[in-house]
């Protein structure tokens, strides 16, 4: 089977852009799990479905009609033909997404289309459960934290870029309630993979980390 490089922690510590510069760096492909979640959630309120509804979100999980299109930036994602990029990146997405997130039958829904990304010649796979659940046998598995503060201040500088309005105090807090769902759900709680080697981003730039990245691969 094709290598896959897992790429899990919580919430703005780095994942995706450090996933998508290693996998371009690589040649490899690139799954973008969270993304997955936040199409469940997006899919839910186009069908006017609640997100606690398990037995709705199951099938439309399962039949998500999703299509990545990767490119310098982030991917552009497609739901049902419909260029959905911007609206499944906003905080209120990742909030929705979060609750989807921690119904088993939806999580299990989504487990054949994340396997179906590992082709030749790899793979990188960002998320929360990539080394423990949806890839166990990856040759290398990485947990990237960062302090809740810092998470919360990368997100800030993001978003101002973006031209959007942003409050620091605000998204901190939205950044610890989602940490808490995500690690007190019965499901795939958000922890690290017993192989994991742990990275602690919070003082290292984006360069540093992904080049500490490809020495670990080569190792
Ligand atoms: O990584 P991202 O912020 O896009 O993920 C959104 C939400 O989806 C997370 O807060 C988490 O609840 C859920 N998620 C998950 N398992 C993954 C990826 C994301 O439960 N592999």
């Amino acid at each position: 089977a094709a290598p896959v490089l897992t790429v899990d922690g919580p919430g703005g510590a780095g994942k995706g852009t450090i996933s998508r510069l290693v996998a371009e760096r690589l040649g490899w492909h690139l799954l973008d799990s969270g993304a997955l979640y936040r199409l469940v959630a997006l899919a839910a309120a186009w069908h006017n479905i609640k997100l606690d509804n398990e037995d709705a979100l199951e099938p439309l999980a399962a039949n998500l009609d999703v299509v990545f299109v990767p490119g310098d930036e982030e991917a552009r994602v497609y739901l049902d033909d419909e260029d959905v990029s911007a609206i499944i990146r906003t905080e209120q997405a990742g909030d929705r997404a979060s609750v989807v997130a921690a119904l088993p039958r939806v999580r299990t829904a989504l487990l054949r289309r994340q396997r179906d990304f590992q082709k030749p010649p790899g793979l990188v796979a960002d998320g929360r459960d990539m080394g423990t659940v949806v890839f166990p046998d990856a040759e290398l598995k990485i947990f990237l934290t960062a302090s809740a503060e810092e998470r919360a201040k990368r997100r800030y500088l993001q978003l101002i870029e973006a031209g959007e309005d942003a409050s620091l105090s605000s998204l901190l807090k939205e950044i610890q309630a989602r940490d808490a769902r995500d690690m007190q759900r019965s499901v795939a709680p958000l922890e690290p993979a017993s192989d994991a080697i742990e990275l602690d981003t919070t003082q290292l730039t984006i360069p540093e980390v992904v080049d500490r990245l490809m020495e670990l691969l080569v190792q």
